[in-house]
């Protein structure tokens, strides 16, 4: 997606006509959770999950690999009990993630995982060798399936918007960008879970002010502290913890249960690991279920397990374990405090970080299953001495603020809404002996941008090499490895003589671009990234390639479309921006403007591929940017005067 879409003055947009319903272009929104995904449209003006054929709107986000077909959703998570290893479960959890990095995760029990290319982990299913990115993809393309079945009578797809957690960090976001590229997926744009949830909660309840989102899911907590005026979102910090929620609550309460009823001796999660793997996951169901029936109001919860019914105790066969017990909500309430206890904390710096004391929330939004926990809302009242707004069920506000911003991105809004969202992680190169150069702080507003000037310190070197890393801490060593890149085509001088401009750029995603100029010539500098994690353009096109599908839906013609889409989108808008002579273009704009959007509008009318549209469109956003970035200052100031 073009930068220019992005960029909306607040208010100005016109409304189009809502009811010409048939050739509506819809924008989805996904929320991609670890343990449910929910996909919401924009349907007369509001926020609607659609159900699936179930009738269901939360589906869980689970694959399941056979012999010849793959299930996603309930059917997949039915296939859990019979066969876990090719039911795959809180794949985001692994999404973006090292193979070493998730080497201390409870997933290795269940499943088979090898260390693939590019050190991405990969589960052994009945169809092969899977990595975390094409299993996610599974769940979007299942989820884009439905939504194209439920709308094709209204309409047609734009594309989507699919949150994030706002902790992600730069490759566990290109991750999910990769998953839905391999869904086919016209991705509008990555948005932030937290931030989505204030943006249905803003446009529901006429919410303004400061707000802390606080959003506790299944395998991740994130914070966000918002400041909204006007139909201006700005994030001002965000927090969080990609590894920590309700799955803990599980583990630790399965642990306790199986200790309770002298299932295992000592009370760990190695002992846990000695049972099979079936008895593990009855264990786990089981103690979700007694969680979720301690948030209902009862104060204590019966548990019954089966799967030990002939005494499979592998410690002690003589002593037969019970089967049954109780567990009272205080029992808990104990448990989980640590990681609650964690999480106030993380919400604490996230205050410090934004400069907000706790007297000056306006509000405070729950998100994510774990906050129906009494305990949780509790702490939180607490902690803020006022009560939650809870009103939206948290399983779904994600969704419906993400399709409200899809729906503005397939140009459909008049109440147009502008999101200035943070990099939560700061970017920065490896310097002399290991330490981290930070270019981009963290909590800064994206998209952002920093320059950065380079020399050589060879006689006639024509390349440099550099590490980016993402994180907070001085050595590299201690932060996450996100790429290597190089700059070639340098034109060899004597050492210290070349200068090169390495432009480091986030956009709107939250992604990091990287291009280089060469002083000496002007000429744009070639880099090669190569991601740590992600993976390679060649690894992709494989997948692709593989992927039967994408022959059968006739890509190449899809692609057109949805460029064209683009194209015209981007057109309109900038005809309306044109118009208005408030704050005109100048007279070398003009002329470049004009000449791209020639350009533009001709491979529409007479489309080769999707390339040639494509390439079209960043013509015209490399004209206009300028301009456009000048009527966006101009409108924020507006805005918050
Ligand atoms: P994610 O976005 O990470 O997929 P969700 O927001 O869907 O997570 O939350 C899922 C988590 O919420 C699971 O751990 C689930 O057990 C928990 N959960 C759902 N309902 C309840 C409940 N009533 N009480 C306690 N926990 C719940
Ligand atoms: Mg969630």
């Amino acid at each position: 997606m073009n930068a220019l879409l992005q960029i909306q003055e607040p208010g100005s947009a016109e409304q189009q006509d809502n009811n010409s319903q048939a050739n509506k272009t819809y924008g989805l929104g996904i929320d991609l959770g670890t343990t449910h995904s929910i996909i919401a449209v924009v349907c007369k003006g509001e926020p609607e999950v659609l159900c699936d054929e179930e009738g269901k709107q939360v589906i869980p986000s689970v694959v399941h690999y056979s012999d010849n077909t793959t299930l996603v959703g309930h059917e997949a998570a039915a296939m859990r009990a019979v066969d876990p290893a090719n039911s795959i479960f809180s794949v985001k959890r692994l999404i973006g993630r090292s193979h070493e990095e998730i080497a201390d995760n409870n997933f290795s029990n269940i499943y088979d995982i090898s260390q693939g290319e590019n050190n991405l982990p990969q589960f052994a299913t009945r169809q092969g060798n899977k990595s975390p990115v094409e299993i996610s993809s599974e769940i979007l393309k299942y989820l884009r399936k439905f939504a194209e079945k439920r709308l094709q009578e209204q309409g047609n797809i734009g594309g989507a918007v699919i949150t994030v957690p706002a902790y992600f960090d730069d490759a566990q976001r290109q991750a999910v960008k990769d998953a839905a590229l391999l869904a086919d997926i016209n991705l509008y744009r990555l948005m932030n879970e937290p931030t989505a949830a204030a943006v249905a909660y803003a446009l529901d309840k006429n919410t303004s002010g400061t707000l802390v989102v606080y959003d506790l899911g299944g395998g991740t907590f994130d914070i966000s502290i918002l400041r909204l005026e006007k139909g201006v979102f700005r994030v001002l910090a965000t927090g969080g913890n990609t590894a920590l929620g309700g799955d803990d609550f599980d583990a630790d309460l399965a642990i306790h249960i199986a200790t309770k009823l002298g299932i295992i001796k000592e009370s760990s999660n190695q002992a846990l690991e000695k049972l099979s793997k079936k008895q593990q996951q009855e264990l786990l169901t089981v103690a979700r279920q007694t969680k979720e029936k301690l948030s209902a109001d009862i104060t204590e919860a019966e548990v019954k397990l089966t799967q030990f019914a002939q005494g499979k105790n592998p410690e002690d066969k003589s002593n037969l374990p019970s089967h049954s017990c109780s567990i009272t909500r205080i029992e808990f309430e104990e448990i989980i405090q640590p990681y609650i206890d964690e999480s106030l904390t993380i919400m604490t710096s996230a205050l410090k970080d934004a400069g907000v004391q706790n007297a000056e929330i306006d509000n405070v939004v729950l998100v994510g299953g774990s906050t129906r926990i009494p305990y949780v809302k509790q702490q939180i009242a607490d902690f803020f001495k006022r009560e939650p707004l809870c009103s939206i069920d948290p399983d779904l506000v994600v969704a419906m603020g993400a399709a409200i911003q899809a729906d503005v991105l397939a140009g459909n809004r008049k109440d147009s809404i502008l999101l200035l969202d943070v990099i939560p992680l700061s970017l920065g190169l490896e310097t002399m002996g290991g330490l981290n150069e930070k270019l981009i702080r963290r909590n800064s507003s994206i998209p952002v941008e920093a320059t950065h000037d380079f020399t050589t310190y060879k006689d006639g070197q024509t390349a440099m090499s550099f590490h980016i890393v993402q994180g907070e801490r001085e050595l590299v060593r201690d932060c996450r490895s996100l790429a290597h890149f190089t700059l070639r085509g340098l034109l060899p001088q004597s050492a210290g003589k070349a200068r090169v401009k390495v432009t480091f750029r986030v956009d709107a995603d939250g992604l990091l671009n990287v291009s280089a100029q060469d002083h000496s010539d002007g000429k744009m500098t070639e880099v090669d990234v190569h991601p740590t994690y992600g993976m390679n353009e060649q690894d992709f096109r494989k997948i692709l390639e593989e992927s039967a599908e994408m022959a059968e839906e006739d890509s190449k013609i899809r692609k057109i479309k949805l460029k064209e889409e683009d194209g015209k989108q981007l057109l309109a808008m900038l005809v309306k921006a044109l118009a208005d002579e408030s704050i005109p273009p100048t007279a070398e704009e003009s002329a470049a403007i004009e000449m791209a959007k020639n350009k533009l509008e001709e491979s529409i009318e007479n489309p080769t591929n999707a390339e040639e549209i494509d390439q079209a469109i960043n013509g015209v956003s490399a004209a206009a940017e300028a301009f456009i970035n000048r009527r966006m200052q101009e409108a924020f100031k507006n805005s918050t005067k």
